[in-house]
C-alpha cells in the first residue's frame, strides 16, 4: 500500500453535532483537493452515520475507533464490524494506547479484532508504540516486536488484504512532544523487517503500510514529510481544528 494517509482519531472529544460541524467544515475545505480519498476520519461511533452523511458527495473516508472480535452475538456494548461496515467504515483503529491502557486490551485480543476486520472488509490501523519506562529503558525494540507479533498472531493475509501499522509512543501522545521524525524512519524500518519476518518481505511491501503518530500538529508536519519512509500519519490532537488539519493533510499528501 503505497498511497500516504492522514488519519484523524477524534477520540471521544466531540458529541455528535460538533463531530457533523467539524465533517461539514472540512467537505467544504477539502473540495476540490485530488487527495481526498487519502484521508479517514474516525469519529466516536454513535456519529459515524451522521458524519458520514455530513461527508457525501466527497472521498473523504470514514474510520471508527474500536470494534469487538465477533461478528454477533450475546455480547453486551460490543460493536461488530459487520455493523461498522454497514455504516459505511472502511478503517477501525485497533489496539491504540488508550484501550490498552484504560481498558487493559491485550495483544491476544486485538489479533482476533484483526482477524475479523480484515474478514469483514475493513482495513485495520493496529497501533503499537512502547511507554515512557520503555523508552527510558532502552526497551522501545524489544516492546514492539512483542507487539507486533502478538497482536497479529494468527492472521493469514490474502493479497488484497491491507493493514495500517501506526507507531504511535506513548509518551508522544497528545502532549506536544513528537519524535524526531529521522528516528520515526528508523523504527518505521524496523518494524517492517519484522513484517517481514512474520509474513515475508513482500507481504511487507504489499499488504502493509507504516505510519507514525504522536504529537503531529500544524507546525511540525513538513519535518514528516519529507521522509518517504513515512507512509502515514495518524493526528489526535490537532486534528480537531479545521486550520491545523486541512494544512496537515495539504502538506503531508499534495
Ligand atoms: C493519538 O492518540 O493517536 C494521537 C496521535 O494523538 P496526538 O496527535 O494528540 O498525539
Amino acid at each position: 500500500m503505497r498511497t500516504k494517509l492522514v488519519i484523524a482519531n477524534w477520540k471521544m472529544n466531540l458529541d455528535i453535532s460538533e463531530s457533523v460541524q467539524l465533517a461539514k467544515k472540512l467537505k467544504l475545505s477539502f473540495l476540490k483537493k485530488l487527495w481526498q480519498d487519502q484521508v479517514v476520519i474516525c469519529p466516536d461511533f454513535l456519529s459515524l452515520s451522521s458524519v458520514y452523511q455530513a461527508l457525501n458527495k466527497t472521498k473523504i473516508r470514514l474510520g471508527a475507533q474500536n470494534c469487538f472480535w465477533q461478528e454477533v452475538g450475546a455480547y453486551t456494548g460490543e460493536i461488530s464490524p459487520k455493523n461498522l461496515k454497514q455504516v459505511k467504515a472502511d478503517f477501525v483503529i485497533l489496539g491504540h494506547s488508550e484501550r490498552r491502557y484504560y481498558f487493559k486490551e491485550k495483544n491476544e485480543e486485538i489479533a482476533l479484532k484483526v482477524d475479523l476486520a480484515l474478514k469483514t472488509n475493513i482495513k485495520p490501523i493496529v497501533c503499537v508504540g512502547e511507554a515512557l519506562t520503555d523508552h527510558q529503558k532502552g526497551r522501545t525494540l524489544s516492546t514492539l516486536k512483542k507487539q507486533v507479533k502478538q497482536s497479529l498472531q494468527g492472521i493469514k493475509l490474502k493479497s488484497k488484504d491491507k493493514i495500517v501499522l501506526a507507531y504511535e509512543p506513548v509518551w508522544a501522545i497528545g502532549n506536544g512532544k513528537n519524535l524526531d521524525p529521522k528516528e520515526v524512519v528508523k523504527i518505521l524500518s524496523f518494524l517492517k523487517a519484522e513484517i517481514a519476518k512474520v509474513f515475508s518481505s513482500t507481504k511487507a511491501e504489499n499488504n502493509f503500510s507504516f505510519i507514525y503518530g504522536g504529537s503531529v500538529s500544524a507546525e511540525n508536519v513538513k519535518d514528516f514529510a519529507k521522509f518517504k519512509e513515512i507512509q502515514g500519519l495518524l493526528v489526535g490532537s490537532s486534528s480537531l481544528k479545521l486550520r491545523n488539519f486541512s494544512k496537515i493533510c495539504n502538506d503531508f499528501l499534495s
